[in-house]
């Protein structure tokens, strides 16, 4: 737990990677617009390692992680929270939406379901296959729905959680699960402001959903336009993202391109500017609204 205290501005943002892999320019365009958007309005930003999947998470990329937000300039305030740690908090959240009958547990294989689209909500009222290990999923068909809310970019959003599915909590290996994790945390760590990007737009309803049953407050939301690969589709491993540098000198224009992607037009003369000239110059023009509300693009 962080205890350094709030900014005048309350404002508290968040960076929180998921360490599958180094960075690439798409989760630094995350990282940036948040950063600035946390630092343009006093505020703090904090940075969480989503680590909750080991096997997806190399040795090594928390590290790297570390080392390509420092070259960037990104600092961030306080502790690090590892989301690896915080397993009995993460079931003591669980234990109340159990209790609340807002989870329950299911022992459903994808395949028996996966012609339906999303799994059909089968377990709500008790186990189907109570002799498996289970997983637990999330009710949507009980909290708010829809779940409207104010994107800052995209504008008024409403998405039906029930449309996606009963959404799983904690997973049959008892690994922990996205959502709740995310929810969590941004609520633990008095998170004010989610800025991430697009593509997890729709994943806002099911973490409303459990604000709402956890009695956590709102947040603000600005999803971000994602960075998009040759193939049109979010960089990552898959498409084999180039990771961003580690070195200041190398994320110079790296950074600029970064801005110009965020809609903030740096000027052309700052591209091998020092990251720390370029900061500046972008924090004090910062203007969310310049951003350009496309699910993605490619970098061009
Ligand atoms: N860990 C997630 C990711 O790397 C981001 C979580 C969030 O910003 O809500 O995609």
């Amino acid at each position: 737990m962080t205890t350094a205290p709030l900014p005048a501005s309350g404002y508290v943002g968040r960076f929180a990677p998921t360490p599958s892999g180094p960075l690439h320019l798409g989760s630094l365009v995350a990282a940036l617009g948040s950063w600035l958007d946390a630092r343009a309005a006093g505020g703090r930003w904090l940075l969480r390692i989503e680590d909750i999947d080991p096997p997806r998470c190399p040795p090594g990329a928390v590290d790297q992680i570390y080392r390509q937000l420092e070259a960037f300039g990104l600092e961030w305030d306080g502790e690090i929270r590892h989301q690896s740690t915080r397993g009995a908090t993460y079931q003591a959240a669980l234990d109340r939406l159990v209790a609340d009958r807002m989870a329950y547990p299911c022992g459903c294989s994808r395949r028996e379901w996966q012609q339906h689209g999303h799994y059909p909500g089968w377990c709500r009222h008790g186990s189907r296959h109570p002799e498996r290990a289970q997983a637990w999923r999330l009710r949507t068909d009980k909290g708010i729905q829809p779940v409207c809310w104010q994107d800052r970019l995209f504008g008024s959003q409403c998405l039906d959680p029930t449309v996606q599915g009963d959404v799983i909590l904690k997973r049959k290996d008892g690994l922990w699960a996205y959502q709740l994790a995310v929810v969590v945390d941004d609520a633990e760590q008095g998170i004010t402001d989610v800025v991430r990007g697009f593509d997890l737009l729709d994943n806002t309803p099911w973490q409303r959903q459990l604000q709402a049953a956890l009695n956590y407050p709102e947040p603000r939301y600005l999803h971000l336009p994602l960075v998009l690969g040759e193939d049109g589709q979010k960089l990552s491993k898959q498409n084999l993202a180039t990771a961003i540098p580690h070195d200041g000198t190398a994320a110079r224009p790296v950074l600029h391109r970064a801005l110009q992607l965020l809609g903030q037009a740096p000027q052309a003369a700052l591209r091998q500017a020092e990251v720390s000239t370029q900061l500046a110059h972008a924090l004090a023009r910062w203007s969310p609204e310049a951003i350009v509300a496309t699910p993605g693009r490619k970098p061009g």
